[in-house]
C-alpha cells in the first residue's frame, strides 16, 4: 500500500481538496486503485449538526456518513465509493479514547494526546487499509498546518511513515504564494514559514502545490524549492483556473504531478489515459447553449452551501451541451418583493434542501410561480416538501397546509415527522439517512429519465410526505410516482400536466458525476433548455 498525505499552509479554502480530488484522478487515469479520504481536526463528531454557514454542505455518503464537502470533490473526481471510514474528526477521535479510557483499556495509564491519541488516528488509517483493495490511500488533512488541532494527526502522520517505511509514504503540501500588488510581485515567504512548520514537527514535504493568481516563474520555483529542501520540478505550480474546476487534473498533469508522485513511490504504470476527462472539460468550458437556472434557497450567499447541486447542474449541462448559469435567489428577497421580479428571467427553478423556518414562505411563492407559469421545476428533499405543501395550499385549497417541522398545529400536516423519528432525542447522526432504495411508477417521468423502476439515492430527513393526503392532492393533477419498496414513505412527486415538475425526497445530486451526469438533473436542464426556446 502507498498513501499520499495532503496537508495545507497559509491560510484555508487554497483548494488543497480540489488538488488532492485532481491528483486521485491522475492516479486512477493511470490504472491504479485509489481510495481518497479526509481527516478533520475539528472536535465535532461530524459536519452533521453543523450550520451551512460554518462548512458548506454536509456530503451524504452511501452508508449514511455525513461527512465533509471534500468527499463530494472525491467521489466525483475519481470512481471510489465512500464510507464512514474514509472522514475522520478530531470528535471521532476524542469519543473513542475517552470510551476506551472509561472501559479501563488503558490499564491504568495516563492517557495522552501521545501515544492514545495518535494511536487512535494510526488505527482507522490501518482500519481502512484492511477495508480496501486500493494501491494508494489519498488523505487530505483539513485545516492549517499550524493550527492546534491539526498537531495530533501530523505527529501521527510523522510517526506512521517510520511505521509503513518513508518509501511507501509522500507527503503533499499546498500553500499560498500571494501577489504583492504595490511591490508587483509574488511572495514566497509564507511558503517557505508553512514548511517551516511542517518540518519542525519532523514532515518534510515532496511535493509542494503553490496556489497563486499568476503564473509562477523558474526562479519562484527555484526559490521555494532551495529554502523549502526539495526539488525544483517538485514545485508544483496551481494557477487558478478560470474555466471549470474539472481543468484541475489536466492543469497538474501538465506539471508533471502524477509522475513525480509515481517517481517518489516507486509506482510504475502507463501514461494517464485523459481523453474522456478532456472531452467532458470541453463540454463544460465550450457548450453551444447557455440556460439560466434560478436556484432558490436560504444560504444562497454562500458558494459550498449548495456545492452538490451546482456542480449537478454542471454535469447535466455539459450533457446537454450547454453551459447553465445558476441564478441564486434568495427566498427571503422573494417573501418581500414577490416572485415575478427574481423567476421571470429564468428557465427553470430548483428548490434545493433545508433546514428551518426562515424563508420557507418565498420558497413555496417560487414553488407557485413555477407551477403556474409552466416553468420546469426540480425540488430536492425539502423542494419536495415544500412543493406539497404549495400544491395543498393553493391547488387544493387546503388552508394553512404545512410541515409540522415548521407549524405543529398547522390544520393540514401535508409532511409530518417519519414514524421512527418520533422517539429521537439527539440531533447528530439520527436523521433518515444514506442510501435507501424507491420504487417508481411506470410510465412516470422521472422512471423514463431513469430508464428504470428501481433506483438507489442517499437520503437525510426527518420529515416525509403524509399519505393521508394522497388521494385528495393526486384528485387535482399530483401524482406520487416513487415510493419506498413496501410503499410507505413518499420518495418521489410530479405533475404529468406540466412541462417538467418533478420533486424528489432523496438527494440526486451526491451521486452526479462529471462524465455520468444524474439523469433527473440531466432531463431537468433538457428541460429549461426547451422552455428557454
Ligand atoms: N428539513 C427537512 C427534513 O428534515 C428536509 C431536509 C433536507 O432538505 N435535507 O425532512
Amino acid at each position: 500500500m502507498k498513501y499520499i498525505f495532503v496537508t495545507g499552509g497559509v491560510v484555508s479554502s487554497l483548494g488543497k481538496g480540489l488538488a488532492a480530488a485532481a491528483l486521485g484522478t491522475l492516479l486512477e487515469q493511470r490504472g491504479l486503485k485509489v481510495l481518497m479520504q479526509k481527516f478533520d481536526p475539528y472536535l465535532n463528531v461530524d459536519p452533521g449538526t453543523m450550520s451551512p454557514f460554518q462548512h458548506g454542505e454536509v456530503y451524504v455518503l452511501d452508508d449514511g456518513a455525513e461527512t465533509d464537502l471534500d468527499l463530494g470533490h472525491y467521489e466525483r473526481f475519481t470512481s471510489g465509493r465512500l464510507s464512514q471510514l474514509n472522514n475522520l474528526t478530531s470528535g471521532q477521535v476524542y469519543e473513542n479514547v475517552i470510551k476506551k479510557e472509561r472501559r479501563g483499556d488503558y490499564l491504568g495509564a495516563t492517557v495522552q494526546v501521545i501515544p492514545h491519541v495518535t494511536d487512535e488516528i494510526k488505527q482507522r488509517i490501518y482500519d481502512v487499509v484492511d477495508s480496501t483493495d486500493a494501491d494508494i490511500i489519498i488523505t487530505e488533512i483539513g485545516g492549517t498546518t499550524g493550527d492546534i488541532e491539526g498537531l495530533p494527526f501530523l505527529e501521527a502522520l510523522r510517526q506512521f511513515k517510520d511505521e509503513v517505511g518513508h518509501e511507501n509514504v509522500a507527503f503533499m503540501h499546498a500553500t499560498l504564494v500571494p501577489f504583492i500588488k504595490a511591490a508587483e510581485e509574488l511572495k514566497t515567504k509564507p511558503t517557505q514559514q508553512s514548511v517551516a512548520k511542517l518540518r519542525e514537527i519532523g514532515i518534510a514535504p515532496d511535493v509542494i502545490i503553490c496556489r497563486s493568481e499568476f503564473p509562477i516563474d523558474n526562479e519562484i520555483k527555484r526559490k521555494i524549492s532551495m529554502f523549502c529542501n526539495i526539488k525544483p520540478e517538485a514545485v508544483v505550480p496551481f494557477v487558478d483556473i478560470q474555466g471549470s474546476i474539472y481543468e484541475a487534473p489536466l492543469k497538474l498533469y501538465d506539471q508533471n504531478l502524477d509522475s513525480i508522485i509515481c517517481a517518489r513511490l516507486g509506482l510504475e504504470t502507463a501514461e494517464p489515459d485523459l481523453i474522456e476527462w478532456r472531452n467532458m472539460v470541453d463540454r463544460i468550458v465550450n457548450p453551444t447553449h447557455t440556460v439560466k437556472i434560478g436556484v432558490v434557497g436560504k444560504y444562497i450567499e454562500l458558494q459550498d452551501a449548495y456545492k452538490s447541486i451546482y456542480e449537478s447542474l454542471t454535469h447535466a449541462g455539459a450533457a446537454n451541451d450547454t453551459k447553465v448559469e445558476i441564478v441564486r435567489i434568495d427566498s427571503g428577497d422573494i417573501e418581500e418583493h414577490g416572485p415575478k421580479k427574481y423567476l421571470k428571467d429564468v428557465a427553470a427553478v430548483l428548490i434545493p434542501g433545508g433546514f428551518g423556518d426562515r424563508g420557507i414562505e418565498g420558497k413555496i411563492m417560487a414553488t407557485q410561480y413555477a407551477r403556474e407559469n409552466d416553468i420546469p421545476f426540480f425540488g430536492i428533499c425539502l423542494g419536495m416538501q415544500i412543493a406539497t405543501i404549495e400544491f395543498a395550499r393553493n391547488a387544493c385549497g387546503l388552508i394553512g397546509a404545512h410541515s409540522t417541522e415548521f407549524e405543529p398545529q398547522t390544520p393540514h400536516p401535508v409532511i409530518c415527522l417519519l414514524e421512527e423519528q418520533k422517539e429521537v432525542e439527539n440531533m447528530g447522526a439520527t436523521m433518515r439517512l444514506g442510501t435507501w432504495e424507491a420504487k417508481l411508477a411506470s410510465g412516470s417521468r422521472s422512471a423514463d429519465l431513469y430508464g428504470s423502476n428501481t433506483v438507489n439515492e442517499r437520503h437525510r430527513h426527518r420529515y416525509e410526505f403524509n399519505q393521508n393526503y394522497k388521494t385528495q392532492l393526486e384528485e387535482k393533477g399530483f401524482r406520487l410516482v416513487g415510493t419506498s419498496p413496501d410503499g410507505l414513505l413518499g420518495e418521489i412527486i410530479e405533475i404529468p400536466d406540466h412541462p417538467f415538475f418533478i420533486a424528489v425526497q432523496f438527494h440526486p445530486e451526491f451521486q452526479s458525476k462529471p462524465t455520468k451526469p444524474h439523469p433527473l438533473f440531466k432531463g431537468f436542464v433538457a428541460a429549461a433548455l426547451e422552455n428557454r426556446k
